[in-house]
């Protein structure tokens, strides 16, 4: 399927960062209008910080939606229709298979997060099972700057929120191994209750990412 080329996304959003002003959070879809007239955005398309898609923040189905619409209509931005924008990839449509999408495609939202949760979970089951000072000054720095750098910003805000939560509760516990992973499943359990995901059992994190299961289909 041709699809538009991201110039030609980003020209239509380019400079419209008033028009598409965002909320902080990527918690909640929301309701944008502008004083020069109503543009729409397909369901679950995110802007980024400067007002044009994030294609990281963006499931590929809502993003083929977005790339159909400036095909279809270069002018859809301003268009008379009403508006949704959201930033929320909650609100997203079904998104096709991962075996649709081509291999060699940018990431969406999901195979990031999935490439991505295999990256963390992998560095908490190789992580030392009683680590030193320097090493859990080194896991903790890294941490803060993940939750600064992640390629998806609403992700990210949420993640950084989540850590440093009043409470202190949810701050990375870095003493070693066992309470590392199990921090880093209850961290992906939080993102997969705000998708509405199952949670994982974190008693299986290990199985799942360090040993492979007990029923050997791993080994
Ligand atoms: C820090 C971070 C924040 C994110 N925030 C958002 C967001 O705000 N909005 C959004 O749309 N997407 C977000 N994502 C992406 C999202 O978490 C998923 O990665 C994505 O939706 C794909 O989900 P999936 O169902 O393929 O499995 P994933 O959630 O990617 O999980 C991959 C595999 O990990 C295992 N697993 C699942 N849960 C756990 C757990 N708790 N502990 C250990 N292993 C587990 C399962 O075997 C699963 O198949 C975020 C990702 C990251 C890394």
């Amino acid at each position: 399927m041709a699809q538009a080329p991201p110039e030609q996304i980003n020209a239509q959003f380019g400079g419209k960062s008033n028009l598409f002003a965002q909320t902080a959070s990527g918690s909640s879809d929301s309701q944008d209008h502008n004083a020069t007239g109503n543009a729409q955005l397909p369901k679950g398309v995110v802007l980024d910080k400067d007002g044009k898609p994030c294609r990281t923040c963006t499931s590929m189905s809502s993003w083929r939606a977005l790339t159909k619409q400036a095909q279809a209509d270069p002018s859809a931005n301003t268009s008379s229709s009403s508006t949704t924008t959201s930033t929320n990839p909650l609100a997203a449509p079904a998104t096709p298979s991962p075996s649709s999408i081509p291999s060699d495609c940018p990431p969406d939202v999901e195979a990031l997060g999935r490439s991505t949760w295999t990256l963390l979970h992998s560095m908490a089951a190789t992580y030392p099972e009683k680590a030193d000072t320097k090493q859990q000054e080194d896991m903790g720095g890294f941490l803060k700057l993940f939750s600064r750098l992640y390629p998806c910003w609403v992700c990210a805000d949420d993640f950084q929120g989540w850590m440093a939560h009043p409470s202190g509760n949810n701050r990375p516990k870095l003493g070693g191994r066992k309470e590392f992973g199990w921090w880093m499943c209850e961290a992906h359990n939080e993102v997969n209750r705000k998708l509405g995901k199952p949670e994982f059992d974190c008693r299986f994190w290990e199985e799942r990412w360090r040993s492979g299961w007990k029923d050997g289909r791993c080994d």
